[in-house]
């Protein structure tokens, strides 16, 4: 065989993986995967949309010609394949500033006011830097792997300039990697009562009932279209975002988006299409004697227990919203990194 520039490529990368890769960790498994052409994009939106095997993917690049290594089990093939397969219709970017070697697995140093002053300074052009709101560091990692943090943004010039602006320790290498976060890459359409565990989806449904709070501070609301109802579940970590759910009315119009797991739908956005009426019905005051009517029975109005007098209609109280149509979302502190956030549009 020719030596050319993909075996090159391959055997250049494959040397890298087997001198750097921390090897003797469980969950360290990875995959080289070099190409001549580009296999159809299919396996990649199977990735990040549905579930997929080692051998779908071995089966692709056979099919393909591809010079491929899996290291130990062989998982990071999986994602290696969907590398190659890529299409991005969306994309954003990632500046990843990786540690000096002998730094690793000790505290990282980055001070964060460096980073909130470059989440400021840059957004909506970059985000998920530092939650301003919940005053929290989110780019950087607590996992012992060797990068020190990520700046996520919609062009190079823009996440290198917040870059600029982050104090830190020393760095190994500083990388820009064109990605698929923050794009919704992973969200499918969905309709209620026919959705598929470990999908996420966009939803559209009406609330069925006041919001629920739970112990540890998760709140629960149902949402539903025709005779099927799903659950959907705002969890401790999305902070203020918890408190749009609760400020939903029965009969108000949403699409919520976000994974399908155990049953429910863990959001990650809501839009509020149309608010209902908020309105509360009691028996009305007697217009005769003044005392509180009572319920006559199903569909049979109201009647005075005081004088008999009878009537038709209740007393409505309408009630102010809280929130508006539109869209919300989790704070960065809770966002997945696939969840395109409301700064780069709906
Ligand atoms: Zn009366």
């Amino acid at each position: 065989m020719v030596n050319g520039p993909v075996d090159r490529v391959f055997d250049i990368a494959c040397d890298m993986v087997g001198s750097l890769a921390h090897i003797s960790h469980e969950n360290t498994n990875p995959g080289v995967v070099a190409v001549e052409t580009r296999p159809p994009p299919d396996f990649y939106y199977k990735t990040v949309r549905d579930f997929c095997t080692i051998e779908e993917a071995i089966a692709i690049l056979e099919a393909t010609g591809a010079r491929y290594k899996g290291f130990k089990n062989g998982r990071g093939l999986i994602g290696a394949t969907a590398a190659v397969c890529s299409v991005l219709p969306d994309r954003t970017f990632e500046y990843l500033a990786y540690r000096k070697p002998d730094a690793f697995g000790t505290p990282r140093s980055v001070d964060r006011h460096s980073l909130s002053d470059a989440e400021t300074s840059t957004f909506p052009h970059t985000w998920d830097t530092f939650d301003i709101e919940n005053n929290c560091v989110v780019c950087v990692p607590h996992t012992p792997d060797p990068v020190l943090f990520g700046v996520r943004g919609e062009s190079p010039s823009w996440v290198a300039l917040a870059r600029m602006q982050v104090d830190s320790e020393p760095t190994e290498i500083e990388q820009i990697f064109v990605t698929n976060q923050g794009t919704d890459a992973h969200l499918v359409e969905g309709e209620i009562g026919s959705l598929t565990e470990g999908f996420s989806y966009r939803v559209t449904g009406t609330v069925c009932a006041f919001a629920q709070s739970g112990i540890g501070g998760h709140v629960l609301i149902e949402i539903g279209d025709g005779d099927q109802k799903v659950r959907c579940m705002a969890y401790e970590p999305t902070k203020g975002f918890r408190n749009i759910i609760r400020a939903l009315w029965p009969g108000d119009r949403v699409l919520v988006t976000g994974s399908y797991k155990g049953g429910s739908i863990n959001l990650e956005k809501i839009c509020i299409l149309t608010l209902s009426p908020a309105m509360t019905k009691r028996p009305p005051v007697c217009p005769s004697c003044g005392a509180r009517m009572t319920s006559a029975g199903a569909q049979k109005g109201y009647k005075c227990r005081k004088c008999g007098a009878r009537t038709k209609d209740p007393q409505v109280t309408f009630h102010d919203r809280t929130i508006t149509p539109g869209w919300y979302e989790v704070p960065p502190i809770a966002r997945r990194h696939l969840a395109k956030p409301l700064c780069r549009g709906p």
